[in-house]
């Protein structure tokens, strides 16, 4: 793919242009607040078509739908369940994303054949920008290439995707850093399918009936029908090998020390939550708090690959709600290869 890509500011022209493009069937990446998405006309079969495209992403990971305003909901989906409403109504601007059936709108490569759509309204303001200039439902999953770890700056998406997409906005940083909470509201009960910038407790403060999907921490065979289609492929990956080391952190100190002497032929880096230090190549920190480490994750693994790390070992400690979040995607950067250490 060779596109000519122009790059976009957030004034008015410029956002202007991006819903110009968007309307009539191209591809803009632009900012929210989770990650940054790549948006394509959702009612436009073609422009849906190029999104997989251009991120080499499998046909079968459906996309979400992004609006700019709560009554934009209706006209895409058959009905909205009392539960339903109640989370909207708590969550929608934000990062939370919202499974109900489809409406005949939708065109089947939106939902990869599935008779549920998922929906968002997004709180960052580029985005509602975007999105209200398009005029049209935007389908945005993240816009990086398939398999990379979800690009949380401008210049991640011009890394993976120039000279793939019609246009990139240059805007700013997101300030969440992890994917949006998914939870199917289709059925009576609702199920979330998958952890991020809303907390299960905070779900559960509203629908108090809500359940957790038993795959979410489990690694999914490929041949295995998930309820969340996107949860079996590797995401977040980075080049480098990682392995998270979790518990206690004077324990985790303890076993990163010796991996990094069995391992000192190779280029080691260590992402840190902690005050820790450790004699290696690289010494990224996270943060001390899991919302800070979700912040950086995504940036902090290309940053590891940036600067030629081998192998990285990645302190983690579930500190409050928000962890699960951030070892949801941990887990699948180090492809489940986990060490859990004792006090
Ligand atoms: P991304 O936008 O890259 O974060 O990926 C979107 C995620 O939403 C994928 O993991 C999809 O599997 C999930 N998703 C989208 N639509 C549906 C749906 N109708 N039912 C279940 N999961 C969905
Ligand atoms: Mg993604």
């Amino acid at each position: 793919m060779d596109k000519k890509t122009i790059i976009l500011k957030t004034d008015d022209n410029s956002i202007q242009k991006a819903g110009e493009i968007l309307r009539n069937g191209g591809l803009v990446a632009f900012p929210t607040e989770t990650v940054y998405g790549l948006g394509g006309n959702a009612l436009m079969a073609d422009s849906v078509k190029k999104i997989y495209e251009a991120k080499g992403r499998p046909s079968d990971n459906p996309l979400i739908v992004h609006i700019a305003d709560k009554s934009d909901i209706a006209p895409l989906v058959k009905d909205i369940s009392k539960n339903a409403k109640k989370l909207i109504e708590a969550f929608m601007p934000g990062a939370f994303t919202i499974i109900l059936k489809r409406s005949e709108l939708i065109p089947d490569s939106v939902t990869a054949g599935m008779e549920t759509v998922a929906v968002r309204f997004p709180e960052n303001e580029t985005a509602q920008r975007v999105i209200k200039a398009s005029g049209v439902p935007v389908a945005a999953p993240s816009a990086n290439l398939s398999g990379k770890p979800s690009p949380t700056r401008a210049i991640h998406v011009i890394d993976d995707l120039s000279g793939r997409v019609d246009a990139i906005i240059d805007g700013e940083d997101c300030t969440i850093g992890v994917e949006s909470t998914i939870v199917d509201a289709s059925k009576d009960v609702p199920v979330l399918l998958r952890p991020g910038g809303i907390s299960y407790e905070e779900i559960c403060d509203v629908v108090p009936e809500t359940r957790l999907d038993e795959h979410i921490l489990n690694s999914l065979a490929l041949d295995e029908k998930p309820l969340c289609p996107g949860m079996k492929y590797k995401h977040y990956s980075p080049e480098a090998d990682v392995t998270v080391v979790e518990g206690d952190m004077r324990a985790v100190r303890r076993k990163i020390r010796e991996l990094l002497e069995e391992n000192s032929d190779k280029i080691c880096g260590v992402l840190t939550m902690s005050d820790n230090t450790y004699d290696c190549a690289v010494l990224l920190s996270g943060g001390t708090d899991n919302r800070e480490y979700a912040k950086k994750l995504f940036s902090n693994l290309r940053e590891f690959d940036r600067l030629g790390v081998e192998i990285v070992f990645a302190e983690f400690e579930s500190r409050d709600g928000y962890g699960l979040a951030v070892k949801n995607r941990l887990y699948k950067a180090a492809g489940h290869k986990v060490i859990k250490t004792g006090p």
